[in-house]
């Protein structure tokens, strides 16, 4: 067997890999291959790249390294070395390297870096000899042990701080920039001490030792409690990716004095989208320094001014990167003494709306096309689009206390907190919090997460709170140098206190910072958005494929699910083709329509029931006349009622019996007994849905009557009308045979009386294997089919809906389930039982109409296999109606590659 070869070689203007790679290589490997050899010719210091397969290895073998890497990274440490000139950590004139990560996906901070890696108390003095640099070469060597003392060992990063700090002080100085060498000596011997005291031996000076500590600890990084987190939280299935690789790489130095420094730049603004060149960078530093937000960088612009060359040379490598890559870059370059190298670039990850505008900005300046622009969002993402915005008219009676920088956009109000801890207790007891902290690390990963917004004092756009934050979709303001902290509760904005529990709110979009709470008001579709999603909706529209039963269906619809004319306002807005599901129950949650519908559900008679039902009825006229206005002609699909009737009949204490027995006019007495008679073991599988309809013809027919009447009158006034009705729970096609029979009976009789000819479609909803098994008999009483893939996922695995979390998480965590199935449909069960009722379906319709309800309909993973198997549209929440539009032409797209 040919050996596997684990290290690749970039530099000199040439590599062996290239970004094809990124699995093997990760997405930094990968990039500086690409950028280092022909035809971008970048200056890249040179280096190596140990794969993601030696990750993958180290954890196979419960952290051991493959047999042979030892020899092989020898040998390009020898390569490195020649390359150079230097040997890694020689007493005279030493190589450093930086060891970083880099995984196929990128994880910004979440994993380890080491820089300055080489340095000794010997090879210290040959760098400053060389360099004619004695201070920077201190101050290399202090970096060095902090970051290798902390990554690769373990000790505590405060604690090194505070030695910093203490030196500081009794100096009486603020910035790093300010130590002298004398001072960074002191520092270093310090820090040596300390560390010896830590772990009980010196601080390693062998540099293939450190060499070896720090590979270790950047594979050791992808398991780390934060970078597991943040797989979990973007949704980064555990082994779909080899791990992380590692690359040794030469060391180039902003940290050299004033003419040297180091940034982070975008190719366009990752917050809005613009096509502007902007990025921020720091003199005299080095790259931690920027992404950690300790000192608050300058913008790029400024640099126009005072390096119009590097700022040129960075102009020019930004055209010819997003040329090559025809994406937004995201890149990181030092200037060494005068002289620019870059040293990263990646497809920036940026906001929502920012992902929109540069899609859509790059098709019209002919860098992708329609379908390249549709992928490169996701559909998530649009959620951040949705966000409420600050309502203008309450910002211009708000009161504006400070200014930072707009990370990431979006209103965010709530109740500030001072650690990533508090904002996590908080959201727990369901309060919204906003997390003000003078800057984020990735330890706070989990409190930003559930934070309404971010507000940081120090760091700017590209610090690690404003990309994680964009990253997330949560407003954020950093680099708010007004912010001060006075004590662990207390935070001062020009000399006033706000306490911990305070109410402040920012706008992500502009930087601004309200004192309280300030009003917020619903997004709209408009603009780029309105506009990319209208490409959406023309490749669904154009789509055509052939299921697997060998039926060519063409189009794929979004649809939404709501109850209220204001969810039928907000599907509408969000452009659905019309509603998918009316769930008719949920109109009757608000008096005076709950006491009619539990009185006829304590009625003893037929007569008595009915005579309830009638008084029902012009509630329920005016909600359907409503919703069907509001979709001015697109299809409104009514369900008839689908609980079981105890669900409106509770009476858990002697108080609510009473007061409910009274409210309904009963004895107590014969009320408890009503409860008790409707109480099930296991009502999810009990009187429900159209069995009610089987033993209580006459509560279907009140509703057909309803939706008849309430159509009828639209027809009246000239208003489009596309009604549907849907039959719930079906088990057999005997209970939609009958059932239908009974309805168009009353339709029939509505339009006698009103002198009208509507027909409505009559469909039956899926949700038992036994219905999708016999679908061919269903198809013949019915016209359409609706999935309802919430009781078809409880039924086919056999999991109560309402109680399975309990044990999910186990599940996941074990990996015995991929996915959780109520969340993402599984093709194995229900998907299965869909294709089954699709090909059984058609073989009796042709042209059968079929569609999803469940909340599957809103998921972009459930969507594509929707489209798979067939269906003709899919119904979702009113918020995940954009979302779905953009999921559904993905599929579309995906499924011609
Ligand atoms: C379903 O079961 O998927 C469905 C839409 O019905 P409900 O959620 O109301 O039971
Ligand atoms: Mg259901």
């Amino acid at each position: 067997m040919a050996k596997t070869k684990y290290v690749y070689f970039f530099g000199n203007g040439d590599a062996d890999g290239d970004e094809s790679m990124r699995a093997e290589l990760g997405g930094k490997g990968a990039n500086l291959a690409q950028m280092a050899k022909k035809p971008l010719s970048l200056p890249v210091p040179a280096g190596f790249t140990i794969s993601t397969d030696v990750c993958q290895e180290f954890y196979k073998l419960g952290r051991k390294y493959p047999d042979g890497l030892d020899k092989e990274v020898d040998e390009y440490l020898a390569r490195l070395e020649k390359t150079m000139g230097k040997k890694l950590g020689a007493d005279d004139d030493p190589l450093l390297v930086s060891v970083r990560s880099g995984a196929a996906i990128s994880m910004p901070g979440m994993m380890d870096t080491i820089l300055n890696l080489g340095l000794n108390d010997k090879s210290v003095l040959g760098l400053a000899n060389k360099t004619g640099n004695a201070r920077f070469a201190w101050d290399a060597y202090r970096r060095f042990i902090q970051m290798y003392g902390d990554v690769a060992m373990g000790v505590d990063h405060d604690k090194f701080e505070a030695i910093i700090d203490e030196v500081k002080s009794h100096r009486g100085i603020k910035q790093d920039t300010e130590l002298t060498t004398d001072e960074l000596k002191e520092i270093v011997t310090k820090y040596k001490e300390m560390y010896k005291k830590e772990k009980g031996s010196d601080f390693p000076q062998n540099p293939k030792e450190q060499m070896w500590g720090a590979i270790g600890a950047v594979f050791g990084s992808w398991m780390n409690p934060r970078a597991i987190k943040y797989r979990k939280l973007n949704n980064i299935k555990e082994g779909a990716l080899k791990g992380t690789a590692v690359t040794v790489m030469a060391m180039v130095f902003g940290n050299k004095g004033e003419t040297s420094g180091t940034g982070v730049c975008f190719s366009r603004d990752p917050s809005t989208g613009e096509n502007v060149f902007m990025g921020e960078y720091l003199m005299n530093a080095q790259g931690e320094d920027v992404v950690a937000g300790i000192r608050t960088p300058q913008k790029l612009a400024q640099l126009e001014q005072t390096n119009k060359k590097i700022y040129d040379e960075l102009c020019q490598i930004r055209d010819r990167l997003e040329k090559h890559y025809h994406d937004m870059q995201d890149m990181e370059f030092t200037v060494e003494e005068g002289k620019l190298f870059m040293l990263q670039c990646r497809n920036g990850k940026r906001t929502g709306a920012a992902a929109v505008k540069m899609a859509v900005d790059m098709v019209a300046e002919g860098l992708i096309d329609k379908e390249t622009a549709l992928l490169r969002v996701e559909p998530e993402q649009l959620n951040q689009l949705l966000l409420p915005q600050l309502d203008k008219d309450a910002v211009k009676k708000a009161t504006e206390i400070a200014a930072g920088l707009n990370a990431s956009p979006g209103a965010g109000c709530g109740q500030i907190v001072f650690t990533a801890e508090e904002a996590e207790a908080w959201a727990k007891e369901g309060k919204k919090v906003l997390l003000v902290r003078k800057e984020t690390s990735p330890d706070d990963i989990a409190g930003m997460a559930v934070a309404q917004g971010i507000l940081t004092s120090t760091g700017g756009r590209t610090s690690h709170a404003a990309v994680v934050a964009r990253g997330m979709g949560t407003p954020c303001v950093c680099g708010c140098a007004d912010v001060t902290f006075k004590d662990e509760n207390t935070l001062v904005v020009k000399g006033k206190e706000y306490k911990k529990g305070d109410y402040l709110t920012i706008d992500g979009a502009t930087g601004r910072v309200f004192e309280g709470q300030v009003a917020v008001k619903p997004a709209t579709i408009s603009g780029d958005l309105e506009k990319f999603l209208g490409w959406a909706d023309e490749v669904r529209n154009n789509s055509c494929r052939t299921t697997a039963s060998g039926k060519t269906v063409k189009g794929f619809n979004v649809l939404a699910n709501g109850d209220t004319p204001k969810n039928a306002e907000d599907a509408f807005r969000f452009g659905a083709m019309g509603i998918g599901l009316c769930r008719t129950e949920h109109m009757f949650f608000d008096e005076p329509k709950l006491t009619a519908f539990q009185k006829m559900i304590v009625s003893e008679t037929t007569e008595a029931r009915k005579e309830n039902l009638a008084k029902i009825l012009p509630y329920q006229q005016k909600d359907f006349y409503e919703i069907i206005k509001t979709m001015a002609g697109r299809p409104v699909t009514i369900r008839l009622l689908d609980p079981p009737l105890n669900e409106f009949i509770q009476a858990e204490t002697d108080e609510a019996a009473e007061a409910l027995a009274k409210k309904l006019g009963l004895d107590k007495a014969a009320l408890v007994a009503k409860v008790a008679a409707l109480d099930e073991h296991n009502p999810m599988l009990g009187h429900r849905g159209c069995r009610l309809a089987i033993t209580y013809p006459e509560i279907y027919e009140m509703q057909v009557e309803a939706i008849a009447r309430a159509t009828a009158q639209l027809e009246k006034e000239g208003a489009k009308h596309d009604v549907r009705i849907m039959i719930p729970n079906v088990v057999t096609y005997r209970e939609v045979e009958q059932i239908r029979a009974q309805a168009e009976a009353v339709i029939a009789n509505v339009n006698k009386e009103v002198g009208t000819k509507l027909t409505f479609q009559i469909g039956s909803m899926v949700e038992f294997p036994r219905t999708a098994l016999s679908a061919d008999k269903v198809a013949q009483y019915a016209d359409f089919f609706s999935f309802g893939s919430n009781d078809l996922t409880q039924t086919t695995f056999g999991f109560s809906r309402d109680d399975y979390g309990k044990f999910i998480n186990s599940y996941l965590d074990q990996r015995v389930l991929e996915d959780d199935p109520f969340a993402t449909l599984d093709a194995d069960g229900p998907g299965a039982l869909m294709e089954i009722a699709e090909a059984k379906g058609r073989s009796v319709k042709a042209d059968l109409h079929l569609g999803i309800c469940g909340e599957h309909g809103g998921d972009p993973a459930s969507i594509a296999l929707c489209y798979k198997i067939g269906l003709n549209y899919v119904s979702c929440s009113p918020f995940r109606v954009p979302l779905a539009r953009l999921a559904g032409a993905q599929a579309v797209i995906r499924s011609k590659k």
